[in-house]
């Protein structure tokens, strides 16, 4: 099985509840979904067999690694979460919970779009995080996510690339962590640091 690679990189995971956990990240080729914010250029792509991925992961020993995209779903099957675990790996991997999932992914973080998208519904029945995006100051009902089985609850501040609008969307967001105590704050902390 081949599968289309667009990057792998290492850095600090920056999100969600393993936020500066050093992790190598695997960016999939490829999304069934259009964001309108979406600031990921996913689109290139070198085939890749699995032995290749892990190869690739040889220069620092870290055994944490991110699957994400696009949407990594689209590609991701058993026989490379087999083969990760092989070579020593924790997998996580970042959704829009749209497809299934193969067995044995040992940490699962959604994050839904249907807020922002049609044909983006959830079929995913549980994650270990759910991480909802905030694009605006306007905070819709989140009480479908917050029902959504899953061990941890985050909201996350989009950057919109003006200053003064993510400013608006952060205080929005940490407000509603005040008043909806379920959420917690999840911050890019990779971009607030200046690493990848
Ligand atoms: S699901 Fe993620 S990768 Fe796909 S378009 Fe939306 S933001 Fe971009």
């Amino acid at each position: 099985m081949m599968y289309p690679i667009n990057e792998i990189f290492y850095s600090l995971q920056g999100e969600g509840r393993w936020a500066g956990r050093p992790a190598w990240f695997v960016r999939f080729s490829g999304c069934n979904l259009r964001c309108p914010f979406c600031d990921t250029n996913h689109s290139a792509r070198e085939m890749m067999d699995a032995q290749a991925i892990i190869e690739a992961m040889k220069k620092y020993r870290a055994d944490f690694v991110v699957l994400t995209g696009g949407e990594p779903a689209l590609v991701v099957d058993e026989a490379l979460v087999n083969a990760l675990h092989d070579a020593g790996k924790y997998i996580a991997i970042e959704t829009n919970g749209t497809r299934p999932l193969p067995p044995g992914i040992d940490w699962i973080t959604l994050s839904p779009k249907d807020l922002y998208v049609t044909n983006a519904k959830v079929v995913l029945p549980r994650a270990n995080e759910v991480k909802v995006i905030f694009c605006d100051t306007d905070i819709p009902s989140l009480d479908d996510y917050a029902h959504y089985p899953a061990d941890y609850y985050y909201l996350q501040p989009c950057d919109m690339g003006n200053a003064d609008r993510n400013k608006d969307i952060l205080a929005a967001t940490v407000n509603y962590c005040f008043a909806h105590p379920q959420w917690s704050l999840s911050l890019q902390q990779q971009k607030i640091i200046g690493i990848r």
